[in-house]
């Protein structure tokens, strides 16, 4: 990767869902990974469930299949164990995300590397709060996540690990201006921060500088 254009991504009301059949590691460790022994079925897209506030329903026992369903995963998909009735049955969803500039869909998981969305299940309940690095949240009151190359994500609006300032909860360890959805999202140093780094972002395999709408590394 040289440079790589901020794209912006908006969730939709939609879900990806799988059934998945897991134990967990405190009874049972997978003789494959060492985790727990997990195993999951794609049953396909589905509208997303809400809450009366707003956010997605984890509560989801009413919608799925019967424990006696025939999709419902037989054994781990690494050692091959079989799973027990009393393992736990669960709907797992991953909410999609559209990029409206070129129309594709994706999980937040799964979307390319410049990537941005709005972490809102951090910035909805920070709406009228604070802001700054010690509450994970910018100026806008948005959680800004930007995705990097080895499928790292970004928060922009969180505390640095070199953070110099860490008993103050509101400078910006990166400061950002301008906005992802226009092509102006920049983070550099410049306002309320404190002295750790360059306003770069550093992780395993990438070290860049996001200005002016591009993330480029260095
Ligand atoms: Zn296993
Ligand atoms: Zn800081």
């Amino acid at each position: 990767m040289s440079e790589v254009k901020i794209s912006w991504w908006e969730p939709t009301d939609r879900e990806r869902q799988w059934l998945r059949r897991y134990t967990s590691s405190d009874q049972h460790k997978c003789a494959a990974t060492g985790g727990y022994c997990n195993a999951m079925f794609e049953l396909g897209e589905a509208d997303v469930l809400y809450t009366k506030d707003g956010y997605i329903a984890g509560d989801r026992d009413n919608r799925k299949p019967a424990d006696g369903d025939h999709r419902w995963p037989k054994a781990c998909n690494a050692c091959g164990r079989p799973f027990g009735d009393d393992d736990p049955h669960q709907l797992f969803g991953k909410q999609i995300y559209i990029c409206e500039a070129t129309g594709e869909r994706s999980t937040l998981d799964k979307v390319p590397v410049g990537g941005c969305w709005d972490a809102w299940w951090i910035s909805e309940r920070r709406r009228e709060g604070p802001t700054g690095s010690g509450y994970m949240v910018g100026p806008d009151h948005r959680s800004l996540v930007v995705k990097l190359p080895g499928n790292h994500d970004w928060h922009i609006d969180s505390r640095a690990s070199n953070c110099t300032k860490p008993d103050e909860r509101e400078h910006s360890c990166w400061v950002r201006h301008g906005r992802p959805e226009d092509g102006t999202l920049h983070v550099d140093k410049n306002g309320n921060t404190c002295a750790a780094g360059a306003g770069s972002i550093a992780v395993p395999g990438f070290h860049g500088f996001l200005h002016h709408g591009v993330l480029r590394d260095c």
